[in-house]
């Protein structure tokens, strides 16, 4: 497959090759046309898959960036995570003038209140401090499309899953759930049940 047959937006495109990816991983060809078209999707993928680039793709073909509101909201496990997925999501947004903030603990609550109130289109971070965005109203996720729950096995795993639960009370009704996980014990599937409709499964 390549980049061109999924009907990308051409800054995307462009995002996306200067960066230096040159035609997608297997899981990029089998999952991000799903995520275009709006299914939830559980991907059963490892690191070095090529599973970021995998959702990050997808959510910036789906964000309309000539409106300052976030639409996407990646959640992670550690700030480091959440801080190298909002750079990927950047970097491959380049072209798109995308905004994305890392929410992460242990940065100022004030940061995160001035980047939130310009407008980000989507955010990246940590369920705990997102969490408290949301409650302080500072993040309005009135107009977010998509939820991601990166590495899901380890959220769920770091005790997460009550905030998690929380965050995705808050979130329009329809909002659509993508999950990447290494692993699918129990505790995933029994979340993916709760929030997801019909997922599409993929496993590589
Ligand atoms: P990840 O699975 O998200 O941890 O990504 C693993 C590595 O693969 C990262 O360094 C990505 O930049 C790289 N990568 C992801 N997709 C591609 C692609 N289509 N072509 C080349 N490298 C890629």
């Amino acid at each position: 497959g390549s980049f061109e047959e999924m009907s990308l937006k051409e800054s995307l495109l462009k995002g996306i090759y200067a960066y230096g990816f040159e035609a997608p991983s297997a899981i990029q060809s089998r999952a991000i046309t799903q995520v275009i078209e709006g299914r939830d999707v559980i991907a059963q993928a490892q690191s070095g898959t090529g599973k970021t680039a995998t959702f990050t793709i997808g959510m910036l073909q789906v964000v309309d960036t000539s409106k300052f509101e976030t639409q996407a909201l990646v959640l992670s496990t550690t700030r480091e995570l959440a801080a190298q997925i909002r750079s990927v999501i950047s970097a491959l947004g380049d072209y798109m003038k995308i905004r994305c903030h890392a929410c992460v603990g242990g940065k100022s609550i004030g940061e995160d209140m001035r980047a939130l109130s310009r407008g980000q289109h989507i955010v990246s971070g940590t369920p705990g401090r997102v969490l408290d965005m949301i409650k302080r109203r500072t993040l309005s996720i009135r107009n977010v499309k998509m939820l991601v729950l990166d590495e899901a096995d380890e959220l769920l795993g770091k005790g997460f899953q009550d905030q998690i639960s929380e965050i995705y009370q808050y979130l329009p009704p329809s909002t659509q759930v993508v999950v990447v996980s290494a692993t699918l014990p129990k505790a995933v599937l029994s979340l993916t049940n709760k929030f997801m409709s019909d997922p599409v499964k993929i496993l590589v």
